[in-house]
């Protein structure tokens, strides 16, 4: 190799060279735009290391906080991050990655990508991104046609008028999450007399003003995270967003929830808002929306589903009726970078009034003028990218039929895998399938047998040592770099509750194969049999359980 004295150098000539004259075809960069869009897959396979090295390995690669005092050359610098970046990042578009909500991309993505970041729209307003707004709007119209079915004539009134928004488009859920609680608490404590709204006055006077006590968001146990972020960036407080208890089936009780309505009702404590999980992030669950739905109207207070993950499913004529009462819903997150295979920063809320959102309108002087499209007078976000393009483009290349094929065939491997699981003697399925996920666990046949005859205490070693196992099987198998599985703890009712460590497979991969659903429970039995600890006190529990069953 020849010796490389180059040195790039911080001059205006060559600043204005990265603006304008673009990378050439044989240039590192260059070869790498070209070995993407040939065989995106193929390029990821090359490029990340198969075999993961320990993050504090890794973190010594990003550990100068010095901002270089001297420029590198585009393709020097390419190299290195090829080398120290991509070869430690994770293959989320793998088939054998089926652990996470996140999974491959169809390819035309890719250039488009490329033209919107090339456009580098901001949708905060008009002035700096024109048509994309009224595709941003109906886009959201779109989704709030899949979720709430209106006329025509409603579409026509309100997805473009000027003082109504059908939604928001966001970086994920959460902020869609934020997004519908936000509107929802400002609804309720609006203006009212003197008093000129919570927007403008304040959690504490409209306290004082309504004479309520507390608040609170109702949501199953199973609710995500992102509620109590959101109870606490509004003020409500996470305390105030009580979990509501679930059936053997993770879905709320119903009954419980009357009860705890009840309970508040009593204190002056004002719900702002019932949340239903359409899918849930652990289990994949559903929510018995349409009771939801009879309970929030006759109390008056406020529905949202979280339907993040889940919502997908209503591209499908076959499976929408899982989400049957959504449409009864006031407000629904739904993110497309999860089922609706879009990049990440893709979320949304939908409100079924085209009012509501005036709760949160917001204006400026220089921009988001009153009667203005800005559509950052209805978004927490400022500055915004055109990301909608991508969903856009999606919605009418992939088409609705297009995405039933994808939702339905996810939805049916699940059904497969599941009934793979059953066969073995030495798994078992923990939570069944409704959608396109579900948890198991490995379970040596004896051991199962032994825990039908276990006392409370022998029962609760072995379940123990079981979730250590589990562990150590996932920690080998994603470490070894041929599958992903993720896991997550829960607390199955066949267990009275305890809490049970199980692996968790999200299969929305289009090209996840029965084989390689095969490959990973094998994969998973003989890691097991290298487990030093757990597997050898597992097998000696279950073995003085049988011992004594049979004396
Ligand atoms: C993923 C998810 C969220 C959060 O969405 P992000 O896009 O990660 O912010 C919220 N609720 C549910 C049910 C989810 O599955």
């Amino acid at each position: 190799m020849v010796v490389d004295n180059r040195q790039a150098e911080a001059s205006l000539e060559s600043m204005h060279r990265i603006f304008t004259v673009p990378e050439a075809p044989d240039s590192t960069l260059g070869a790498i735009e070209l070995d993407i869009s040939q065989n995106l897959n193929e390029f990821l396979r090359h490029h990340i290391a198969a075999v993961e090295k320990p993050l504090a390995e890794i973190e010594k690669d990003f550990s100068n906080a010095d901002i270089p005092e001297s420029p590198s050359f585009v393709s020097d610098h390419t190299q290195f991050l090829l080398d120290k970046l991509v070869a430690q990042s994770v293959h989320t578009s793998a088939p054998s990655f089926i652990g996470h909500m996140t999974s491959a991309l169809p390819y035309f993505l890719m250039p488009l990508s490329k033209i919107m970041i090339g456009l580098n729209q901001n949708l905060v307003k008009i002035e700096t991104s024109k048509a994309f707004t009224p595709l941003e709007r109906q886009v959201l119209g779109m989704i709030h046609n899949l979720i709430f079915d209106q006329q025509t004539d409603f579409y026509d009134k309100w997805m473009h008028s000027a003082n109504h928004s059908l939604g928001a488009f966001c970086s994920g859920g959460t902020v869609a999450n934020i997004t519908a609680l936000w509107v929802a608490r400002n609804n309720l404590l609006k203006a009212d007399g003197d008093f000129r709204g919570v927007a403008q006055e304040g959690l504490f006077r409209a306290m004082k003003h309504y004479g309520y006590e507390d608040l609170a968001i109702l949501v199953s146990e199973r609710g995500h995270y992102s509620l109590k972020k959101a109870a606490d960036v509004l003020g409500i407080g996470r305390d105030c967003v009580i979990p509501v208890k679930t059936d053997g089936n993770n879905r709320i009780r119903t009954d419980e929830l009357k009860a705890t309505l009840t309970k508040l009702e009593q204190k002056r404590i004002k719900p702002i808002a019932i949340i239903g999980v359409a899918g849930t992030t652990e289990t994949g669950n559903i929510d018995p929306l349409e009771e939801l739905a009879d309970i929030a109207e006759q109390h008056q207070i406020h529905f949202h589903v979280d339907a993040a993950w889940g919502g997908a499913t209503l591209m499908s004529n076959k499976y929408r009726h899982l989400l049957k009462g959504v449409e009864r819903a006031d407000s629904v997150t739904i993110d497309a970078h999860k089922q609706l295979y879009v990049p990440m920063g893709a979320g949304m809320v939908i409100f079924k009034n085209p009012a509501s959102m005036t709760a949160i309108e917001h204006h400026a002087e220089y921009i988001l003028r009153k009667g203005s499209k800005d559509l950052g007078s209805h978004t927490l976000e400022g500055s915004r990218s055109g990301m909608a393009m991508l969903l856009y483009a999606s919605l009418n290349i992939i088409s609705r039929p297009g995405y039933e094929l994808l939702i339905n065939a996810s939805i049916e491997k699940a059904q497969y895998f599941a009934g793979l699981i059953k066969q073995q003697v030495d798994f078992e399925l923990v939570t069944e399938p409704e959608l396109c996920l579900l948890t198991y666990r490995y379970v040596p046949a004896a051991t199962q047998q032994a825990l039908e005859y276990a006392n409370d205490e022998e029962r609760q070693q072995l379940l123990e040592a079981l979730n250590d196992l589990t562990q150590f099987i996932q920690k080998r198998q994603r470490e070894s770099g041929k599958s992903f599985v993720s896991r997550t703890r829960i607390h199955p009712e066949k267990w009275q509750r305890q809490i049970t460590t199980v692996f968790r497979v999200v299969l929305a991969n289009p090209l996840t194969s029965h084989e390689i659903l095969d490959a990973v429970l094998k994969e998973q039995r003989v890691l097991a049999q290298e487990s030093t600890i757990s597997l050898p006190e597992i097998e000696r529990l279950t073995q003085a359980i049988l011992d004594r069953h049979q004396s």
